[in-house]
């Protein structure tokens, strides 16, 4: 079963192999835990464990490393205004993300390793960086790595080094000490920055005085601990961390250790809500708990989530989880009907049929189970498994071919992550709330597009005393009960 993923440094597919000698080496680049992470964020968590759930399907063995980053720019200015000690600060929502991917069904990865405790092995690396004449540091202890030494630098997006500006200041004549940064203005960057007062108590000892690493460093040190040392197979990350991020990664690694850092990047659209940008500003910023406070079932949010390619934008609206919902009320409707027919319970579905089931057939989800052996393709994935739920074919099978399409299904079900019969039973979601309750509806946000608040309002109050509430979002509303 060769399993293909688009590799955006050769801008190819390209075949996932297992190393002879170990384990596949699979990192990804973790949460930053300054507050609870949103949707889009786990659209890049979850498309990197359904990853690993097909690798390991396909007897590959793994070793998945996903770290936290608990220290840099942002972490410190927010535990600074809550007026918390850094560590105690991340760690809360350390473990507030963990039960965002629990509640996701994310796989937890074999490590996670977070910054703060690979302080030392970053000094290490500047200090090689330093020695090698890839790094420098200025007066005031700060310590930045010189682009223009490494003469590969910016292979993995493309860039033509001799177009860069590589100056060590940046257009207005500044040195570069922000974590992010866009590709018109590369410049050196800082892997150590000298202590400032708003970074609090948040410094450490260093050969260059007290300060902080900068952020690209902790992925170098960390990948270079949890692997021995060793090249990577495969690296992961949402598309916003292409450029500078992995650049620098591979710049600091491979200068640092002398030999290649990653032998295949693996980038993820970004998902967008209605349309727009996700931001605090525009109000279209939604955790985990938002969307579960309105009555959403998390396995509705995976499903939503892998509904279309990891490689293009995903819009995630409404009316999208709702689409979500009744694709997998179908896909629980066909599964009762066969576990009828077996006389299973379909309480027992999960734990014996939604498993890593080592298969060398999937019987009739065989191309459902292909189109995700190619490029991760979970769209056309569940495509296939829609075209087996409309076909008649399962109708004649005999026991023990039904068990074994079931245990095909599962097998699937696994790799995406999803679990049937888990959707809360309570939730109110546009399809169950009544025709007219819907036309009012429809009627109320028409008036509003129209600026007929006086008439909006008015049928609010009828929907309201009817038992439904309406809850707008910027481009679309949802109906929920109140009764
Ligand atoms: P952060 O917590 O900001 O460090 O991001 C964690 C992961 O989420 C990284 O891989 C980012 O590239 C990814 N990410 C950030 N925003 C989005 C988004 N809107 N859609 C998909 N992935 C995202
Ligand atoms: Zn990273």
């Amino acid at each position: 079963m060769p399993i293909y993923l688009y590799d955006t440094k050769s801008r190819s597919n390209k075949l996932l192999l297992q190393p002879k000698d170990r384990k596949f080496y699979f990192y990804c680049c973790g949460p930053t835990v300054y507050g609870p992470a949103h949707i889009g964020n786990f659209r890049t968590f979850i498309i990197q464990d359904t990853l690993r759930r097909i690798l390991e399907l396909a007897n590959i063995q793994l070793k998945h490393v996903r770290n936290i980053t608990d220290v840099d720019d942002k972490t410190i200015k927010q535990s600074q205004i809550e007026n918390k000690e850094l560590k105690e600060f991340t760690e809360y929502w350390i473990s507030k993300f963990k039960k965002d991917c629990d509640l996701l069904n994310l796989l937890p990865p074999h490590e996670e390793p977070k910054a703060l405790d690979h302080i030392k092995e970053q000094i290490n690396i500047i200090k090689k960086l330093i020695k090698k004449g890839n790094a420098y540091a200025d007066n005031s202890g700060s310590v930045y790595f010189s682009v223009k030494s490494y003469e590969k630098y910016g292979s993995l997006n493309q860039i033509n080094i001799n177009q860069l500006c590589t100056q060590s200041t940046n257009s207005s004549g500044e040195v570069n000490t922000a974590d992010e940064y866009d590709r018109e203005s590369v410049n050196d960057f800082a892997l150590w920055k000298s202590r400032k007062p708003e970074d609090g108590d948040n410094f450490w000892e260093s050969p260059w005085g007290e300060g902080r690493p900068g952020w690209h460093l902790e992925c170098s040190a960390m990948v270079h601990s949890s692997f021995d040392g060793k090249t990577i197979d495969l690296h992961g990350g949402g598309i916003d961390l292409c450029f500078p991020h992995h650049e620098n990664e591979i710049a600091q690694s491979e200068s640092a250790f002398n030999k290649p850092f990653c032998n295949h990047w693996f980038h993820s659209a970004h998902l967008k809500v209605e349309g727009e940008k996700m931001s605090k500003s525009l109000g279209n910023l939604y955790t985990v708990d938002d969307l579960i406070n309105k009555g959403i079932s998390p396995v509705v949010i995976r499903y939503t989530l892998i509904s279309s390619s990891y490689r293009q934008p995903l819009n995630f609206t409404f009316k999208g989880l709702s689409a979500s919902e009744s694709a997998l009320k179908k896909i629980e409707c066909f599964v009762e009907k066969f576990l009828n027919l077996l006389s299973y319970k379909k309480e027992n579905y999960n734990s014996k049929f939604i498993r890593p089931h080592k298969l060398t057939n999937f019987f009739l989800f065989q191309n459902a189970w292909d189109e995700l052996c190619n490029n991760i393709n979970t769209s056309s994935c569940l495509g296939e498994i829609f075209k087996i739920i409309r076909s008649d074919n399962f109708k004649n099978l005999t026991n023990d071919s039904i068990e074994n399409n079931l245990k095909s299904l599962g097998s699937i079900l696994y790799a995406l992550g999803l679990k049937l019969f888990e959707i809360e039973e309570s939730n109110n979601y546009k399809d169950e709330v009544p025709e007219d309750i819907k036309e009012l509806a429809t009627k109320r946000w028409e008036a509003k597009l129209n600026k007929n608040y006086k008439f909006a309002d008015e049928l609010r109050t009828e929907i309201k005393n009817a038992g439904w509430e309406i809850e707008d979002g910027p481009n679309d509303y949802i109906i929920k009960s109140i009764k």
